[in-house]
């Protein structure tokens, strides 16, 4: 098929560069210019493991970039939605979705074949059905279900494994309006092998991807309240929650009486918050979204408050060693919001930068991918190490915020140190005991 993805982000450029692997013709729209540059020439525009051996692949030949929505849509068969959907203080905001679909219509006003729209950006249930195809209907003065089709595929990769997730899926969503809608949609996907097909109501995928979204950021404010308990009352929440894992409807047992552990038990281990470009936003949509439906969500906004000041938990277990932060070297390890990812967005470990850049503490930060973005936010207020070791030379206080593998050599890099700085392990990565003075979440 020959697809346009409007919006050539995370999601964006995964789904075009997966779309192209299948082997389809792909092009990507995006208003940055000097994102579709790069694309062209296949220098990926963001970290992500998997993408630059696609680029390297595809760009110039089935995958393509584009500023122009005409040029995109011009020989596709179907179009998919991937802009920007963030929330904007009171609710979703649909700028992006909106313009978006203003252009698609545009552009669809000069074409005489069958087209479908699909939204990927993730929606509050309804706005494919009432903003999108009325802005489509308005602006080509056609009719939805007769000259083009509409329909809505939420997308579920996870940053720092979405060319995996792309490739194999756990399940693909098709809502759409109308049978012929989504018989398009199966079409892109059709040789994607072993993942379940879910067809319904386009209100339908909408509501599946919060659901899912608000169930895994319940799970991690749940471990962080349990973790907050356990550390006021002597009781490590790493060894309760092992505890809690061996339910067997948790981890089931194998015959041979080994167990299986599903990627669901990770957000059962408490942390120093969850952050992104994903859960923070959309768990707030979704609430505001209830709010004027009349159906309020008093759990989920007990999510986001425990999630809001869990940061703070690091900043209080660094105070038991050091009061006064003023000219103290601190060491950030970690800034993107998870590893495998150059995105900060939304980061607990900017939250924790700010404040000890306000208590006056003399910061460094390292991250393995993201110190560009870091940069671009702080500039000259930041110290930015290039290794591990030049991290952690100086340092009176290590905080550790994002669960970087590299991170784990920690132990063995301050173990021959005469004075030891104090650890605060925000991703109970390390064994508490290879650290000589070790504070950690839950603990
Ligand atoms: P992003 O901010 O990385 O990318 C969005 C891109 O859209 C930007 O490059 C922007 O320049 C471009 N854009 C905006 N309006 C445009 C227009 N009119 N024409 C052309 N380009 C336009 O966003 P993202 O992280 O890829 O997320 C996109 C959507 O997918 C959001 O709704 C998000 O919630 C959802 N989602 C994201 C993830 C994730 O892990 N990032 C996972 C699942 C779903």
């Amino acid at each position: 098929m020959k697809v346009c993805i409007i919006g050539t982000g995370y999601v964006g450029l995964v789904t075009g560069l997966g779309l192209a692997d299948l082997g389809h013709g792909v092009t990507c729209v995006d208003l940055d210019e000097e994102r579709v540059a790069r694309v062209n020439a296949g220098d990926p525009p963001f970290y992500e493991p998997g993408l630059p051996d696609l680029l390297r692949t595809h760009a110039g030949g089935r995958l393509r970039a584009t500023t122009s929505v005409t040029d995109g849509i011009s020989n596709a068969d179907l179009t998919i939605i991937a802009v920007g959907t963030p929330f904007d203080g009171s609710q979703i905001a649909l700028e992006q979705v909106s313009e978006a679909s203003r252009q698609i219509g545009a552009a669809l006003a000069d074409i005489d074949r069958y087209h479908v729209v699909v939204v990927k950006s993730t929606v509050v249930p309804g706005t494919t059905d009432t903003v999108v195809l009325p802005i489509l209907e308005e602006s080509s003065q056609k009719v939805a279900g007769t000259d083009f089709g509409v329909g809505m595929n939420p997308e579920f990769l996870r940053e720092g494994n979405a060319v995996e997730d792309f490739m194999q899926p756990d399940r693909i969503v098709l809502g759409a309006i109308d049978q012929r809608s989504q018989d398009v949609m199966a079409e892109l996907y059709a040789s994607v092998e072993g993942a379940e097909i879910v067809r319904t109501t386009t209100r339908t995928a909408e509501m599946i991807k919060y659901t899912a979204n608000s169930l895994l950021a319940t799970l991690i404010s749940f471990s962080n309240e349990i973790a907050n308990l356990s550390s006021k009352v002597g009781v490590d929440a790493i060894e309760v929650m092992r505890g809690v894992h061996l339910d067997k409807r948790l981890t089931p047992m194998r015959e041979n009486g080994s167990r299986i552990w599903p990627g669901i038990i990770s957000y059962l281990i408490p942390g120093c918050g969850f952050g992104g470009s994903c859960f923070p936003k959309d768990v707030k949509s979704l609430i505001a979204f209830a709010e004027q439906n009349q159906a309020p969500m008093p759990l989920l906004k007990a999510v986001i408050d425990i999630n809001e000041s869990q940061p703070a938990q690091m900043l209080q277990m660094l105070s038991r060693h050091v009061i006064d932060l003023d000219g103290v070297p601190v060491t950030v390890l970690g800034m993107a919001f998870k590893p495998g990812t150059d995105d900060i967005r939304e980061s607990p470990a900017l939250v924790v930068t700010d404040e000890l850049l306000d208590r006056g503490a003399d910061v460094t930060v390292f991250d393995p991918v993201a110190q560009r973005p870091v940069y671009e936010i702080y500039g000259d207020r930041l110290k930015y190490a290039e290794t591990l070791e030049d991290a952690v030379r100086d340092a009176e206080a290590i905080l550790l915020m994002t669960a970087w593998h590299e991170f784990t050599r920690l132990p063995g890099l301050l173990g021959p140190r005469q004075h030891q700085p104090v650890v605060v392990d925000g991703r109970r990565q390390l064994e508490h005991d290879t650290i000589t003075t070790y504070e950690g979440i839950g603990r």
